[in-house]
């Protein structure tokens, strides 16, 4: 399945490339969050991690831990937001696997902001037991 992501892969669109190697790439995000926000991506295009071989989705951490590690180095960040969205449902927007790596600064007041979702009594307990792995 073609994405936006496999024709920057093959080079039909520009984008600001920070590595590669045989399973993944990494490009700046062109809408970042905080700027130096990079994207690590599947070179193969694998919609979620339910379809992502275990060696890929490994391999892709490892890589997005280089990632912040530059970040830190050059951008003197304090911290990352390492973000997988995976599903529509969840905000992905690109059917293709890819970690967000968003550099993040202590003097920021920004955060990543989710509703909390208060329990009922015994729901908590209830899906403790039906989410066992
Ligand atoms: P997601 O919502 O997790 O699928 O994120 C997709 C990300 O891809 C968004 O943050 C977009 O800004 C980014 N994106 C989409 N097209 C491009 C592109 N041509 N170059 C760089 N980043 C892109």
């Amino acid at each position: 399945m073609e994405t936006v992501f496999t024709r920057i892969r093959d080079k039909q669109i520009p984008a600001c490339w920070i590595y590669e190697d045989d399973q993944c790439f990494v490009i700046l995000d062109h809408n970042p969050i905080v700027k130096g926000h990079c994207l690590v991506i599947s070179k193969d295009p694998t919609p979620t991690l339910e379809t992502t071989p275990d060696s890929r989705l490994a391999h892709m951490i490892l890589v997005a831990k280089k990632v912040d590690a530059k970040l830190r180095a050059c951008l003197n960040c304090d911290a990352t937001n390492i973000v997988i969205n995976n599903g529509p449902a969840a905000g992905q927007e690109v059917p293709h696997l890819h970690i967000h790596v968003i550099p993040r600064y202590q003097s920021s007041s920004m955060a990543i902001s989710f509703t909390h979702e208060p329990y009922k009594p015994g729901e908590m307990a209830d899906l403790e037991g039906r989410l066992k792995l």
